[in-house]
């Protein structure tokens, strides 16, 4: 019987596994008893409505066998089983899995560790185990399977005959070497403690033969006599930890749960629950990653909670529970309302499932406003990995979530120099300040380098500065924020009370004409400019639409040909201008190359590219000549 070979990328991974000198081996447990109540989580589900299954929930359960002298580990479990193609597709192969995608991202990191604390599920047995046999019956299916590997070189699958459905993991455990000590794990007292620790709240008990003494029933108390007995004992409390109280339950316990549940190797940067009774019922336990999962930005990323009914996993993403700005959240719901007969379809319109989702909405919004205000650098952290995605929630849907999102989001002040939220900057606003003003650039360097910056920094407003391309979206939808409307200073000629730097150059109608018709249709209109100061010219936009929207919509929606209507404006006061406006009489053909110079600049201030570039570059030159 040949071997087949595991996936190029699998062999990859595997070897690094088996080599690795990885300290935490003892996780291998974990993932094979996860697998196993994932693997019965299915038939029960499937026994809801499907009589033939003849099993009762109290029947479902996982087993371990120890056999010390040949050095053998069984993990048995009565869940959904596997065929042939199942075995095929889900343990010869581990390159689809996160586990290798985040794992050849890091490759340069040398970081081997990563792939314990994250598991790579059912290969993790490979660091304890020099042989894995797996033998399987697929409910439903009449023929089982075994599937046989010691290692890198590739698996073997071949028909058996296996009475019940479910699954028997076999495992081999390796020698002892000088540095490693593996026959720990053929200690009862050793799984036991493994499970306790790892596996507590797994919903089926899981069973391990455990010797006690007993007392002897005819003993004499005075005289007590007892037994060497061996007895099936259950080693997990089986309560699930979003069920049992909050006080009771240490941190570490949710981190582990975490870590396990949602496949990520570092401690969750928040957690939270909730219990909640009112028109639905139900629990909820959430988490907020610490960082960035690494597909989060992939089509790949499946937003979602697990939704159970009653201790019993109907839907492991049920991504109705989560609004798009809250997708980063993780974490389970469980309801004894929900009626387990509806179908997943059906689920997904279901009323009571709209009522938790808006409930947890607020939870979760509740829950990150006390972050914000009682953890500034926390919660800051947190911003800078999810900051986007709840602006988002200030435009999706018509603004209809702005009210929850409003207070969470923070921008770049000028005069703070640090991010702050809009309530900070409306409770400093002067009396003398009606708008909230804001700047759009590329960067906040760059913005913080606009003409148009420079001119109300030195009137000491605070600037909110943008440089995200949502920014400006979600200033329009909101409209304003408790009263106060959004002025983009980049924009909109923001009257401000003792502006009257106006020269006698204002009146001169000529200069614009003459700068107008020697750029043509480039802008839409040239005029004196009230807040320049130490730059000649800026570029403003005029009309709803600015030059970032501009760029955006040139990426999202080219064929819209969407265009900001340009206006020059121009420093009378400064050299440069003074030049120009000396020259049309003078020397028109100087004056008009100086007008076209200044255009450029102001085009290159604002972040956008110059039209023509060596024309641009030609024009210098013959300037300087
Ligand atoms: P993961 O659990 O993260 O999907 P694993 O490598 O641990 O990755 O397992 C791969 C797949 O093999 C599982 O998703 C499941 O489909 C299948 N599997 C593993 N163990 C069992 C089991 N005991 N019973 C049924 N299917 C199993």
């Amino acid at each position: 019987m040949s071997k087949t070979e595991f996936k190029s990328e699998s062999k990859r991974l595997l070897d690094l596994m088996i080599n690795s000198i990885y300290t935490h081996k003892e996780i291998f447990l974990r993932e094979i008893i996860s697998n196993a109540s994932d693997a019965i989580d299915k038939l029960y589900y499937i026994s809801l409505t499907d009589q033939n299954v003849g099993l009762n929930k109290d029947e479902f359960k996982i087993n371990i066998e120890i056999d010390k002298p040949n050095r053998i580990i069984t993990i048995t479990d009565n869940g959904i089983g596997m065929d042939k193609d199942d075995l095929d597709n889900n343990l010869g192969t581990i390159a689809n899995s996160g586990s290798f995608k985040f794992k050849q991202e890091n490759e340069k990191n040398d970081d081997v560790d990563i792939i314990g604390q994250f598991g790579v599920g059912f290969y993790s047995a490979f660091m304890v185990a020099d042989e894995i046999t797996v033998q399987t019956r697929k409910y439903n299916v009449d023929q089982a399977y075994q599937w046989k590997s010691s290692g890198a070189d590739g698996y073997e699958i071949t028909e058996i005959e296996k009475a019940d459905v479910g699954t028997k993991i076999i495992l081999k455990i390796k020698e002892d070497t000088d540095s490693e000590n593996y026959s720990e794990f053929l200690e009862k007292y050793k799984i036991s403690a493994l499970v306790s620790k790892y596996s507590d709240y797994i919903r089926y008990p899981i069973i391990m033969e455990m010797e006690h003494r007993k007392l002897r029933e005819d003993s004499d108390l005075e005289n007590p006599e007892y037994d060497e007995v061996t007895e099936d004992e259950v080693l997990n409390s089986m309560i699930p930890i979003w069920q049992r109280n909050k006080k009771d339950v240490t941190e570490d316990e949710y981190n582990e749960f975490y870590k396990q549940k949602f496949f990520d190797w570092e401690n969750p940067a928040r957690v939270f629950s909730n219990s909640v009774e009112g028109v639905v019922t139900f629990k909820s336990l959430l988490f907020i990653p610490s960082k960035v999962p690494f597909d989060y930005h992939t089509k790949e990323y499946k937003k979602g909670l697990q939704l159970y009914s009653s201790g019993v996993l109907i839907m492991d993403k049920c991504s109705d529970l989560l609004p798009e700005h809250f997708s980063f959240v993780k974490g389970v719901v469980d309801s004894q309302d929900l009626s387990l007969n509806i179908s997943r379809e059906m689920l997904q319109h279901d009323r009571q499932l709209k009522n938790i989702a808006s409930t947890l909405e607020k939870k979760i919004k509740n829950e990150l406003s006390s972050w914000l205000k009682n953890d500034r650098e926390g919660y800051e952290k947190f911003y800078a990995n999810f900051g986007r995605n709840i602006k988002y929630g200030l435009v999706a849907d018509y603004g209809a979530h702005k009210d929850n999102v409003k207070d969470l989001v923070l921008f770049y002040s000028s005069t703070e120099k640090k991010l702050v939220t809009l309530k900070e900057y409306v409770e400093r606003m002067g009396e003398d300040q009606k708008d909230i003003y804001f700047a759009t650039g590329e960067s906040i360097d760059s913005i913080d380098k606009l003409p148009q910056t420079e001119y109300f920094r030195d009137k000491g407003r605070e600037i909110l500065y943008c440089a995200e391309e949502i920014d400006e979206f979600a200033f329009q939808s909101m409209g304003d924020y408790n009263g106060k409307s959004f002025k983009n200073i980049v924009n909109e000629d923001v009257e401000e009370e003792g502006d009257d730097n106006k020269t006698e150059a204002k009146n001169d109608d000529d200069t614009l004409k003459f700068i107008k018709d020697t750029l043509g249709d480039k802008v839409n209109e040239v005029v004196f400019s009230k807040k320049l100061k130490s730059h000649p010219v800026c570029l403003t936009a005029k009309g709803g639409v600015s030059f970032e929207m501009e760029k955006y919509m040139a990426l999202a929606q080219p064929e819209a040909m969407v265009r900001a209507e340009r206006v020059l404006e121009i420093n009378a006061s400064h050299p440069a201008v003074n030049a120009l406006i000396a020259n049309i009489t003078a020397d028109k053909e100087k004056a008009e190359k100086y007008a076209k110079l200044l255009y450029n600049q102001a085009v290159i201030i604002a972040g956008l590219t110059v039209e023509n570039p060596s024309e641009y570059a030609d024009l210098v030159c013959s300037l300087m000549n």
